[in-house]
């Protein structure tokens, strides 16, 4: 078994012998240990210095409350921060227009077909949204197939898209169809590449230039950990993101994306896949992620 690191912080935080506040010697340990615990976890080292002050700002010289044990009352120091810095609350989706449109941005890859399943299941079953695909990634027929069969097996309207028609043409045409269909959230799953590159940009900023979206989400896989830092600030730079699906965290344990994420971008993140399944979509929670990194 792996000793947890809030075991090793408790482990190793000094007695404070008679002293009232923290002091630096006390934490330095616990500090070391949280320190390596990140950088092993994949996260920016910007970040973890960053991290690290300002833990350090809120423990030294804070006072030990009588009958706590320091160790545990420095542990709450660092699961705040973590809370703090993965963005406080969560952020809820924006559903409000009538009908909104969701735009699912991303690489190839990076889950986004999955995603926009996903998120359709979600806002059916917990916020009552009728919902209707609107696949336009029109280079790959595959891609549109894909999302044609996820409708299929999860009962959703799919908008009929070809890859002959352009990707404002799709969305044009799948606006007056949610309006007949009385669709309450249109989910449009824009084409990805392999690569960042400025053409695929070029038709992302055409497609909102159509209807402003309610949400721009960009759907990026934790397993990148830094990387995927360098991908939301390029597509946030172009698109303005208004939020982050972050996938496959099932596989990225430590949460390390997510922390060089939200503090290097500022982009709430919304949600987190964490299967395969239609099912495996998860609400992010900074408190839960928190106590996932410390657990
Ligand atoms: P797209 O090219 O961005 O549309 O990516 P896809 O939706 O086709 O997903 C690519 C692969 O990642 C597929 O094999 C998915 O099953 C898998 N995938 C997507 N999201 C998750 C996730 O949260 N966890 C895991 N383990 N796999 C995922």
């Amino acid at each position: 078994m792996f000793e947890s690191l809030s075991d090793k912080i408790l482990g190793s935080v000094k007695k404070l012998r008679g002293q009232a506040t923290i002091s630096e010697s006390n934490i330095e340990e616990a500090i070391k240990e949280i320190r390596m615990s990140l950088l092993e976890a994949d996260v920016n080292f910007k970040v973890v210095k960053n991290f690290i002050d300002r833990v350090k700002a809120k423990a030294i010289g804070a006072e030990v409350i009588k009958n706590v044990n320091p160790g545990q009352m420095f542990t709450k120091i660092v699961h705040d921060e973590l809370v703090q810095t993965l963005g406080g609350d969560k952020v809820d989706v924006n559903v409000r227009e009538n009908p909104s449109v969701i735009m699912m941005v991303g690489l190839q890859g990076a889950g986004k077909t999955t995603s926009t399943a996903k998120l359709g299941l979600y806002l059916r079953q917990k916020l009552g949204k009728k919902v209707g695909f609107v696949p336009a990634d029109i280079y790959r027929p595959a891609a549109i197939e894909q999302l044609q069969i996820l409708a299929k097996q999860n009962g959703f309207s799919c908008f009929s898209s070809t890859t002959e028609m352009k990707p404002e043409d799709i969305l044009t045409q799948a606006l007056a169809w949610a309006k007949k269909e009385m669709i309450d959230v249109l989910l449009l799953d824009t084409a990805g590449r392999l690569q960042i590159d400025d053409e695929l940009m070029k038709e992302l900023e055409d497609l909102k230039q159509v209807i402003t979206p309610t949400e721009i989400l960009l759907v990026a896989d934790a397993m990148l950990g830094q990387q995927a830092v360098s991908v939301a600030e390029t597509f946030h730079q172009r698109l303005g993101l208004t939020g982050l699906v972050l996938t496959k965290v099932d596989g990225d344990a430590r949460g390390g994306a997510a922390l060089s994420i939200r503090e290097m971008t500022g982009i709430p993140i919304k949600f987190m896949g964490v299967g395969e399944k239609v099912s495996a979509l998860e609400v992010f929670h900074p408190d839960r992620l928190a106590g996932r990194i410390l657990d």
